[in-house]
Protein backbone atom coordinates (compact mmCIF):
# COMPACT_ATOMS: atom_id res chain seq x y z
CA UNK A 1 0.00 0.00 0.00
CA UNK A 2 2.82 2.45 0.73
CA UNK A 3 4.73 1.27 -2.35
CA UNK A 4 1.55 2.07 -4.22
CA UNK A 5 1.45 5.92 -2.73
CA UNK A 6 5.23 6.01 -3.28
CA UNK A 7 4.87 5.00 -7.07
CA UNK A 8 1.71 7.92 -7.34
CA UNK A 9 4.57 10.32 -5.65
CA UNK A 10 7.49 9.33 -8.15
CA UNK A 11 5.62 11.36 -10.83
CA UNK A 12 6.55 14.55 -9.01
CA UNK A 13 10.19 14.72 -10.40
CA UNK A 14 9.89 14.48 -13.52
CA UNK A 15 6.56 16.62 -13.88
CA UNK A 16 8.63 19.15 -11.63
CA UNK A 17 11.34 19.06 -13.73
CA UNK A 18 8.51 19.68 -16.92
CA UNK A 19 6.80 22.86 -15.30
CA UNK A 20 10.13 24.53 -14.65
CA UNK A 21 11.12 24.10 -18.28
CA UNK A 22 7.54 25.38 -19.67
CA UNK A 23 7.85 27.90 -17.07
CA UNK A 24 11.79 28.84 -19.15
CA UNK A 25 9.67 28.65 -22.08
CA UNK A 26 11.07 25.77 -23.42
CA UNK A 27 8.63 23.80 -26.44
CA UNK A 28 7.69 20.68 -24.31
CA UNK A 29 7.28 17.92 -26.85
CA UNK A 30 10.39 19.02 -28.51
CA UNK A 31 11.99 19.12 -24.72
CA UNK A 32 11.19 15.63 -24.03
CA UNK A 33 12.56 14.48 -27.17
CA UNK A 34 15.60 15.74 -26.46
CA UNK A 35 16.38 14.42 -23.14
CA UNK A 36 14.86 11.02 -23.14
CA UNK A 37 17.33 9.82 -20.88
CA UNK A 38 17.14 12.72 -18.44
CA UNK A 39 13.19 12.44 -18.42
CA UNK A 40 13.77 8.60 -18.10
CA UNK A 41 15.77 8.98 -15.20
CA UNK A 42 13.87 11.07 -13.24
CA UNK A 43 10.67 8.84 -14.34
CA UNK A 44 12.28 5.50 -13.63
CA UNK A 45 14.88 6.31 -11.01
CA UNK A 46 13.09 8.18 -8.44
CA UNK A 47 9.92 5.31 -9.28
CA UNK A 48 12.45 2.79 -7.76
CA UNK A 49 13.61 4.88 -5.20
CA UNK A 50 10.18 5.85 -3.70
CA UNK A 51 9.08 2.07 -4.29
CA UNK A 52 11.58 0.69 -2.00
CA UNK A 53 11.50 3.23 0.60
CA UNK A 54 7.60 2.83 0.20
CA UNK A 55 8.22 -1.08 0.99
CA UNK A 56 10.95 0.05 4.19
CA UNK A 57 8.15 2.38 5.71
CA UNK A 58 4.93 -0.08 5.45
CA UNK A 59 7.13 -2.81 6.72
CA UNK A 60 8.16 -0.71 9.96
CA UNK A 61 4.32 0.64 10.11
CA UNK A 62 3.30 -3.02 9.52
CA UNK A 63 6.05 -4.02 12.68
CA UNK A 64 5.32 -0.88 14.95
CA UNK A 65 1.23 -1.61 14.59
CA UNK A 66 1.25 -5.28 15.32
CA UNK A 67 3.29 -3.79 18.67
CA UNK A 68 0.90 -1.46 19.76
CA UNK A 69 -1.98 -4.67 19.44
CA UNK A 70 -0.24 -7.74 20.55
CA UNK A 71 0.73 -9.30 23.73
CA UNK A 72 4.35 -10.14 23.18
CA UNK A 73 4.29 -13.28 25.04
CA UNK A 74 1.60 -15.23 24.30
CA UNK A 75 1.01 -13.39 20.56
CA UNK A 76 -2.34 -12.86 21.06
CA UNK A 77 -4.39 -9.09 21.02
CA UNK A 78 -3.61 -6.85 23.75
CA UNK A 79 -6.16 -4.85 26.60
CA UNK A 80 -5.94 -1.85 24.51
CA UNK A 81 -6.77 -3.63 21.64
CA UNK A 82 -9.39 -5.27 23.27
CA UNK A 83 -11.07 -2.47 25.03
CA UNK A 84 -11.01 -0.43 21.58
CA UNK A 85 -13.01 -3.45 19.45
CA UNK A 86 -15.36 -3.60 22.65
CA UNK A 87 -16.67 -0.10 21.83
CA UNK A 88 -16.62 -0.97 18.16
CA UNK A 89 -18.23 -4.12 18.74
CA UNK A 90 -20.98 -2.65 21.08
CA UNK A 91 -22.09 -0.06 18.17
CA UNK A 92 -22.19 -2.46 15.35
CA UNK A 93 -24.52 -4.92 17.68
CA UNK A 94 -26.65 -2.10 18.88
CA UNK A 95 -26.77 -0.75 15.14
CA UNK A 96 -28.00 -3.89 14.27
CA UNK A 97 -29.61 -5.77 17.02
CA UNK A 98 -27.57 -8.47 16.67
CA UNK A 99 -26.72 -10.61 20.09
CA UNK A 100 -22.80 -10.07 21.69
CA UNK A 101 -21.38 -11.92 24.13
CA UNK A 102 -18.25 -12.35 26.87
CA UNK A 103 -16.76 -15.05 27.89
CA UNK A 104 -13.70 -13.70 30.33
CA UNK A 105 -11.32 -16.07 32.63
CA UNK A 106 -8.60 -16.04 34.75
CA UNK A 107 -6.24 -19.22 35.61
CA UNK A 108 -6.83 -20.51 38.59
CA UNK A 109 -4.17 -20.58 41.74
CA UNK A 110 -1.71 -19.77 38.67
CA UNK A 111 0.57 -18.07 41.21
CA UNK A 112 1.23 -21.72 42.97
CA UNK A 113 2.58 -22.71 39.40
CA UNK A 114 5.04 -19.80 39.18
CA UNK A 115 5.97 -20.72 42.96
CA UNK A 116 6.37 -24.19 42.45
CA UNK A 117 8.15 -24.37 38.84
CA UNK A 118 9.50 -20.61 38.05
CA UNK A 119 8.29 -17.98 36.35
CA UNK A 120 9.33 -19.50 33.06
CA UNK A 121 7.21 -22.52 33.37
CA UNK A 122 4.65 -20.13 33.86
CA UNK A 123 5.11 -18.13 30.81
CA UNK A 124 5.24 -21.50 28.81
CA UNK A 125 1.59 -22.23 30.53
CA UNK A 126 0.13 -18.94 29.48
CA UNK A 127 1.51 -19.48 25.81
CA UNK A 128 -0.21 -23.11 25.64
CA UNK A 129 -3.58 -21.52 27.12
CA UNK A 130 -3.85 -18.88 24.39
CA UNK A 131 -2.75 -21.50 21.79
CA UNK A 132 -5.55 -24.17 23.23
CA UNK A 133 -8.29 -21.22 23.64
CA UNK A 134 -7.82 -19.79 19.86
CA UNK A 135 -8.36 -23.79 18.62
CA UNK A 136 -12.41 -23.17 20.16
CA UNK A 137 -12.89 -20.36 19.11
CA UNK A 138 -14.34 -18.68 15.92
CA UNK A 139 -11.95 -16.68 13.50
CA UNK A 140 -13.85 -13.33 13.91
CA UNK A 141 -13.99 -13.67 17.72
CA UNK A 142 -11.73 -11.53 19.18
CA UNK A 143 -9.47 -12.94 22.02
CA UNK A 144 -6.79 -11.30 24.05
CA UNK A 145 -5.12 -11.29 27.33
CA UNK A 146 -6.22 -8.54 29.13
CA UNK A 147 -3.78 -8.79 32.31
CA UNK A 148 -1.32 -11.36 33.60
CA UNK A 149 -3.25 -14.64 33.53
CA UNK A 150 -6.68 -12.81 32.22
CA UNK A 151 -7.86 -13.46 28.88
CA UNK A 152 -10.99 -12.14 27.61
CA UNK A 153 -13.28 -13.36 24.56
CA UNK A 154 -15.43 -11.23 22.44
CA UNK A 155 -18.32 -12.93 20.84
CA UNK A 156 -19.86 -11.10 18.02
CA UNK A 157 -23.44 -12.58 17.02
CA UNK A 158 -23.53 -15.11 19.62
CA UNK A 159 -26.29 -15.70 21.80
CA UNK A 160 -25.25 -16.31 25.70
CA UNK A 161 -26.07 -20.14 25.34
CA UNK A 162 -23.51 -20.56 22.58
CA UNK A 163 -20.84 -18.05 24.61
CA UNK A 164 -21.61 -20.50 27.74
CA UNK A 165 -21.19 -23.64 25.68
CA UNK A 166 -18.46 -22.35 24.38
CA UNK A 167 -16.57 -21.73 27.85
CA UNK A 168 -17.55 -24.79 28.93
CA UNK A 169 -15.93 -26.62 25.30
CA UNK A 170 -12.70 -24.02 26.35
CA UNK A 171 -12.91 -24.71 29.91
CA UNK A 172 -12.91 -28.90 29.45
CA UNK A 173 -10.31 -28.36 26.94
CA UNK A 174 -7.84 -25.91 29.56
CA UNK A 175 -8.50 -29.20 31.83
CA UNK A 176 -7.63 -32.08 30.04
CA UNK A 177 -4.70 -30.30 28.19
CA UNK A 178 -1.07 -31.62 29.39
CA UNK A 179 1.94 -28.95 29.86
CA UNK A 180 5.35 -30.59 30.29
CA UNK A 181 7.08 -28.69 33.25
CA UNK A 182 10.59 -30.95 32.64
CA UNK A 183 11.58 -34.21 32.25
CA UNK A 184 8.64 -36.47 32.17
CA UNK A 185 6.67 -34.32 34.01
CA UNK A 186 3.59 -32.91 33.49
CA UNK A 187 0.87 -30.51 34.75
CA UNK A 188 -2.88 -29.36 34.36
CA UNK A 189 -4.58 -26.02 34.71
CA UNK A 190 -7.50 -24.96 35.50
CA UNK A 191 -9.27 -22.13 34.84
CA UNK A 192 -12.61 -20.07 35.51
CA UNK A 193 -15.03 -18.34 33.84
CA UNK A 194 -17.42 -15.29 33.58
CA UNK A 195 -20.13 -15.32 30.99
CA UNK A 196 -22.42 -12.59 29.95
CA UNK A 197 -24.63 -10.92 26.66
CA UNK A 198 -24.50 -7.25 26.03
CA UNK A 199 -27.89 -5.98 27.10
CA UNK A 200 -29.48 -2.71 25.12
CA UNK A 201 -27.84 0.51 26.56
CA UNK A 202 -25.21 -1.25 28.37
CA UNK A 203 -21.64 0.51 28.22
CA UNK A 204 -18.61 -0.64 27.58
CA UNK A 205 -16.79 -0.80 31.31
CA UNK A 206 -20.86 -2.15 32.40
CA UNK A 207 -20.87 -4.86 29.87
CA UNK A 208 -17.01 -6.03 30.70
CA UNK A 209 -17.93 -5.17 34.64
CA UNK A 210 -20.86 -7.81 34.36
CA UNK A 211 -18.03 -10.39 32.78
CA UNK A 212 -15.66 -9.59 35.77
CA UNK A 213 -18.35 -10.13 38.22
CA UNK A 214 -19.44 -13.21 36.66
CA UNK A 215 -16.18 -14.23 36.33
CA UNK A 216 -15.47 -13.42 40.57
CA UNK A 217 -18.46 -15.35 41.01
CA UNK A 218 -17.29 -18.59 39.48
CA UNK A 219 -14.21 -18.38 41.56
CA UNK A 220 -16.26 -18.34 44.68
CA UNK A 221 -18.27 -21.21 43.16
CA UNK A 222 -14.77 -23.46 43.60
CA UNK A 223 -12.95 -22.63 40.61
CA UNK A 224 -12.87 -24.60 37.55
CA UNK A 225 -16.60 -23.91 36.18
CA UNK A 226 -18.37 -21.46 34.26
CA UNK A 227 -20.99 -18.65 35.86
CA UNK A 228 -23.05 -16.44 33.34
P1 LIG B 1 -6.96 -17.30 41.59
O1 LIG B 1 -7.40 -18.69 41.37
O2 LIG B 1 -7.70 -16.63 42.70
O3 LIG B 1 -6.99 -16.49 40.34
O4 LIG B 1 -5.44 -17.40 42.08
P2 LIG B 1 -4.14 -16.97 41.30
O5 LIG B 1 -2.97 -17.52 42.03
O6 LIG B 1 -4.26 -17.36 39.87
O7 LIG B 1 -4.25 -15.42 41.37
P3 LIG B 1 -3.25 -14.33 41.93
O8 LIG B 1 -3.84 -13.02 41.51
O9 LIG B 1 -2.98 -14.54 43.39
O10 LIG B 1 -1.90 -14.59 41.16
C1 LIG B 1 -1.75 -14.36 39.82
C2 LIG B 1 -0.37 -14.77 39.45
O11 LIG B 1 -0.15 -14.61 38.06
C3 LIG B 1 0.69 -13.98 40.16
C4 LIG B 1 1.65 -13.57 39.08
O12 LIG B 1 2.95 -13.89 39.41
C5 LIG B 1 1.22 -14.40 37.88
N1 LIG B 1 1.48 -13.73 36.62
C6 LIG B 1 0.95 -12.58 36.15
N2 LIG B 1 1.47 -12.28 34.95
C7 LIG B 1 2.37 -13.26 34.66
C8 LIG B 1 3.26 -13.49 33.56
O13 LIG B 1 3.31 -12.75 32.58
N3 LIG B 1 4.04 -14.60 33.61
C9 LIG B 1 4.00 -15.47 34.67
N4 LIG B 1 4.78 -16.53 34.64
N5 LIG B 1 3.19 -15.25 35.72
C10 LIG B 1 2.38 -14.17 35.71
MG1 LIG C 1 -5.79 -16.48 38.70
MG1 LIG D 1 -6.00 -12.75 37.96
Amino acid sequence: MRSLQAATFSIGAPLGWLLIRYLEGADISQDIQSNVLLYAYLLFGTLIVFILFGAYVGNKEKYITELAVKDPLTQIHNRRFFIGRLTEEISRASRYQKPLSMIYFDLDHFKVVNDTYGHPVGDKVLVKVAREVKKNIRSHDIFARTGGEEFAILLPQCEIANAVANAERIRLGLEKMAIEVGSNKSINVTASFGVTSWQKEQSASEFYNCADKNLYAAKEKGRNCVVS
